[in-house]
């Protein structure tokens, strides 16, 4: 089968491996759609943590099952979402019901290879029937189910006004959901033309330039109270440090966005407004069935969310292009 693999940073190629076959607790899928995203891009740049090369990418994906699964809702031919966090089933955190954060998680794509082929095993439990989304929708679910349980990890109250920090495809899941939860959400981004194309075609109107003059903007919106949740998605610890000032008396503070490095605050502020600091990661099965019914209640505008597309066997060409052109990808979708 062909696959694309990213044999070292800064270079992807297209190869030739045997097609993989069923094997006991794993089903066979046909990838059929493959969501790019920024940790893909760290991978292809050579600025991930931790990353063993060579790695063939992909986390964000759909398929069609080949065969394999015992469940009868899983039988060949039946469109999927693939769940790509495979978790142990037996740490402290998996008895918890937190596979999200297994000791020992491996991310399909990441840790081990990935969908950027024709054929993958998965375990059965990691796959979900996609019903009537289009493929290209199945494969765009991932990236919001990591907003989506952020947001419900947050203990969002109705009518919370909401911060998201850094407007990019996670950054926007998470304002999305934190919408649709009954939040009034406002984003900042240092981008003004992706804030400009998220009030257009999103209908995220309210926005705020992130800058030197961005805490009296935000004391000016909200009469000096600031924000009752503040959502970093950003993963850039200075990003990470000033989002504190932002949360008002009482809010919480949600790091999506990871950075591997340390970051400070201040304990006399994070004390005087009694402020919750979380953070999450990746996502559960509850938070994809959240995303797949927003996305059949039509509540999710996926068309302006998928910017860019393709084929996958031209993505050695295209995905340099897409990290240096002038409108880099919300969320770009290639077809297996
Ligand atoms: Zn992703
Ligand atoms: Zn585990």
């Amino acid at each position: 089968m062909r696959a694309i693999v990213c044999p070292e940073p800064g270079r992807l190629e297209r190869i030739e491996r045997p097609m993989p076959e069923a094997a006991p607790g794993l089903v066979a899928v046909d990838v059929k759609a493959v969501g790019i995203c920024g940790t893909d891009f760290h991978i292809f740049e050579g600025t991930h943590p931790f990353l063993a090369y060579p790695r063939v990418m992909g986390h964000e994906l759909s398929g069609v099952v080949a065969g394999g699964a015992a469940s009868p809702d899983l039988a060949p031919g039946t469109k999927v979402v693939i769940n790509p966090y495979l978790s142990c089933g037996h740490c402290v955190a998996c008895r918890k019901g937190k596979p999200n954060c297994c000791a020992t998680l491996k991310v399909l794509g990441v840790h081990i290879d990935g969908g950027m082929c024709e054929r993958i095993l998965v375990p059965e439990e990691n796959l979900y029937p996609a019903g009537e989304l289009s493929l290209r929708d199945a494969a765009m679910i991932e990236f919001q189910a990591i907003g989506a349980h952020a947001v419900r990890r947050s203990g969002i109250a109705k009518g919370d006004r909401v911060l998201v920090v850094g407007a990019g495809p996670i950054g926007v899941g998470t304002g999305i959901f934190a919408r649709l939860a009954g939040g009034d959400v406002t984003l900042m981004d240092i981008s003004e033309p992706r804030l400009g194309f998220l009030a257009d075609r999103v209908g995220f109107q309210d926005a705020i330039r992130a800058g030197e003059d961005a805490l009296a903007e935000i004391d000016r919106r909200t009469g000096g109270d600031r924000y009752d949740l503040v959502f970093d998605a950003t993963g850039n610890a200075r990003a990470m440090e000033r989002s504190f000032a932002f949360v008002a008396s009482g809010g919480t503070l949600v790091f999506v966005g990871v950075r591997n490095a340390d970051i400070t605050f201040s304990d006399p502020e994070f004390h005087r407004k009694e402020m919750t600091l979380k953070a999450t990661r990746n996502a559960t099965r509850a938070d994809f069935d959240t995303v797949m019914s927003a996305v059949r209640a039509g509540h999710v505008p996926m068309d302006a969310l998928n910017t860019h597309g393709g084929a996958l066997d031209d993505l050695p060409e295209a995905m340099p292009a897409w990290m240096h052109g002038s409108e880099p990808p919300l969320k770009a979708v290639v077809t297996v």
